[in-house]
């Protein structure tokens, strides 16, 4: 066992540091939180370092390192910024749909323009109807000759209005039994003649994302835009939500770090009763719970990825680091209002925006309750 980064990793970790404080930058940050708007400079720039898609292979424009070195860079762009953080690491969202069961055309037509920062991806899976349970959708694609045509809609789909293609979950044969051996992923262009995207808005944290809801009305598709073989699409889902979810708590654990550190630096400075904050035991005492539910949290994550990078899948375990980094990151970062006080509630102050930003992480790609029923049935399939 070893617990060392490579060196290789550590330049990582170093080059998105430096990223961050070169770049983030307060005013604007606060700006587009309030504006909705999507942080496209840095976008741009984050790619040009090569830190978008680093885990694809060089011959479609990544690093070819394993899904280890990616959540090392979520996790310091969230630690940077919770707003940004996580706009930037759903730019390349669903697109390992394609790495993992793409075509080499379709790789190199939809991934290299990922790393270069010419496109930007989405996934949509959650419908109106099916969120938790998507075993059964009623978004159909139905044979037509050489195309499939789409019908239905869609919810909750990030970057909807800046994605170039969406990733999306439908059902292809509505008589299967069950349900989700009926279904297949298709690559749909944004520009696809249908095809509605509608800003959902009003929401409560990040918000340099879009969230959508899609609209399809006899979109038509090309065999070409067929992921993988046809049927097998609620499993390639299922696959990728082992990748994703890994993310995702590397979202959390980064939203968790940064809002202690901010913590942890006021309660050196601020003075109440002639003291700083950081010499009353309670306040120790709150940082000491905040940096041990952090750091249990990173041992969960780096070690679902490791596991994820040695191809030695294990849902319990990816669930696991899900389900505490978000609980992690929604406990610390209401620590870390409390103990700013009235400031912490205020917007200049970060800290709000990662409280209201680390909600997200318990809830999309599987909610908290989903993630505990996922660590519970390979718990008692083992024990039988
Ligand atoms: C900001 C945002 C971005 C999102 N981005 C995307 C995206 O890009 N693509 C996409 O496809 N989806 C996306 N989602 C959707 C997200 O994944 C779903 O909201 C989530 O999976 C829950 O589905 P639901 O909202 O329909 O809740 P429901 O499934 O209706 O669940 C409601 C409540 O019931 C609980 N529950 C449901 N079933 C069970 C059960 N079996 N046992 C115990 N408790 C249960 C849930 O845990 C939850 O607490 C996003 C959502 C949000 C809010």
């Amino acid at each position: 066992m070893d617990f060392e980064l490579t060196q290789e990793q550590k330049d990582i970790q170093k080059t998105v540091r430096e990223f961050v404080q070169e770049e983030f930058d307060k005013e604007k940050i606060l700006e587009w939180d309030q504006t909705h708007a999507f942080p496209k400079d840095l976008w741009k720039k984050a790619c040009k370092l090569g830190l978008i898609g680093i885990h694809f292979p060089q011959e479609y424009g990544g690093r070819g390192t394993g899904i280890f070195e990616n959540i090392l860079i979520v996790e310091e762009f969230c630690r940077g910024d919770s707003g940004v953080g996580v706009a930037l690491s759903l730019v390349d969202f669903s697109s390992e749909v394609i790495l993992r069961f793409g075509t080499t055309e379709q790789m190199k037509k939809y991934l290299i323009p990922i790393c270069s920062g010419e496109s930007i991806s989405a996934g949509a899976y959650t419908e109106p109807d099916h969120g938790s349970d998507i075993t059964l959708m009623f978004t159909t694609a139905s044979r037509q000759g050489d195309s499939f045509v789409i019908n239905g809609g869609k919810i909750f789909t990030t970057n909807g209005t800046i994605a170039d293609f969406f990733i999306v979950l439908c059902q292809t044969d509505p008589s299967a039994k069950p349900s989700y051996r009926g279904q297949s992923t298709f690559i749909v262009q944004r520009e696809a003649e249908g095809l509605t995207i509608t800003e959902l808005g009003g929401k409560m944290g990040i918000r340099m994302t879009s969230t959508t809801q899609l609209s399809f009305n006899s979109v038509k598709v090309s065999l070409f835009h067929l992921l993988g073989q046809e049927g097998k699409g609620f499993y390639q889902v299922l696959e990728f939500f082992d990748e994703s979810r890994v993310e995702i708590a590397a979202q959390a654990l980064g939203i968790a770090q940064g809002a202690f550190d901010r913590a942890l630096d006021y309660a050196k400075q601020r003075e109440q009763f002639g003291k700083k904050l950081v010499d009353f035991q309670i306040t120790q005492h709150k940082l000491a719970d905040m940096a041990t539910k952090i750091e249990t949290a990173r041992l969960l994550t780096y070690k679902a990825a490791w596991n994820f990078d040695k191809k030695r899948i294990d849902p319990k375990l990816t669930s696991m680091a899900k389900m505490f980094a978000g609980k992690t990151a929604v406990e610390v970062t209401d620590e870390a209002v409390q103990i700013l006080g009235g400031y912490g509630y205020l917007s200049d102050y970060e800290v709000e925006r990662f409280y209201r930003d680390a909600k997200i992480t318990e809830i999309y790609e599987g909610t908290k309750e989903i993630q505990k029923n996922t660590i519970a049935s390979a718990l008692i399939n083992k024990l039988k």
